[in-house]
């Protein structure tokens, strides 16, 4: 496996691998991987002929009150991740090598989309998601990009600026890798202490109990999020961002439950937000 660091080695080795009629595939992280990463890596590797991974902590992408600062990191261990999964480059660049002196060009989409959800609490969040996945997609050229569904938000928002900006590549989501328990496999709950990981299992707890709901006959999405929330309000150390039924194409509200729509949550347990979702499909 080949370590990057700057985007003139990128472009050579995937150039190469282009003229051998190879397809690339990318898999975009901000590091400290875990099994939610690494089945990204490996869909990437059965589907393409070379597999990139990037591992980048995108500041662009957190605002001045977030968590950039203290973010896990640990570059050996995603490494032998990587390598282990099938990666074949791995690109690892410096924050000046993706945002030198005088940057001041990003790509926002304009609607409702990047405003729901997340975007609520995080409004600058998406406009630096769309800025460092295009400079990616621009650095890479894949044939493919691999993202999770773990953020259900953030891969409609990227289909949909892929399909925008015409892009010549297929984003394709690949399934949300969760640990025993039932808890998204998330960089950030290592911040959780013994605990608060305990108690972070009410964020799935939560969502099955929406699917269940809807599965029994209970379409009204309002009455559905307010069992939710009020199964997650009986955890003394949860405090919900939101709870909401949104479809899932467009993260809008729906009023009334569908194959079509999924749950989705934020949920500090302690300090430390996760987020979680469930396609009722
Ligand atoms: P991150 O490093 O958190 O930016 O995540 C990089 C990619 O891995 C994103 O496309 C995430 O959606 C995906 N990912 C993170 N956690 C999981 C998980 N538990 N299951 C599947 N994909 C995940």
């Amino acid at each position: 496996m080949i370590i990057a660091e700057t985007i003139n080695e990128v472009r050579k080795y995937v150039k190469e691998q282009k003229m051998m009629g190879h397809t690339v595939g990318l898999c975009p992280t901000m590091g400290y991987l875990h099994a939610g990463h690494a089945s990204l890596v490996r869909e990437s590797a059965k589907r393409c002929d070379y597999t990139v991974a990037s591992v980048f902590l995108n500041p662009t992408q957190f605002a001045q009150n977030e968590d950039l600062a203290g973010y896990p990191r640990d570059f050996e261990r995603d490494c032998r991740i990587l390598e282990e999964n099938g990666c074949d480059l791995v690109f690892h660049p410096s924050v000046e090598e993706m945002y030198p002196e005088g940057f001041a060009t990003y790509v926002e989409i304009q609607s409702e989309m990047p405003r729901q959800l997340c975007g609520k609490t995080r409004p600058t969040h998406f406009r630096g998601v769309c800025t460092v996945v295009n400079k990616l997609f621009n650095i890479v050229t894949p044939d493919m990009a691999f993202f999770g569904e773990k953020d259900a938000q953030q891969l409609a928002i990227v289909k949909q600026m892929a399909r925008d900006l015409s892009m010549d590549v297929e984003v394709i989501g690949c399934p949300i890798v969760r640990e025993e328990d039932g808890l998204a496999m998330s960089s950030r709950n290592t911040y959780l202490n013994p605990e608060e990981r305990k108690a972070s299992g009410i964020l799935s707890d939560a969502l099955e109990l929406g699917k269940k709901l809807y599965n029994d006959g209970n379409d009204d999405a309002e009455a559905v999020t307010k069992a939710m929330s009020e199964l997650i309000e009986q955890e003394p150390l949860a405090r919900i961002d939101y709870v909401s039924a949104v479809n899932a194409f467009t993260m809008m509200p729906v009023e009334k439950l569908s194959s079509d729509a999924l749950f989705a949550l934020a949920v500090y347990i302690g300090k430390t937000r996760l987020i979680d979702n469930l396609r009722l499909s």
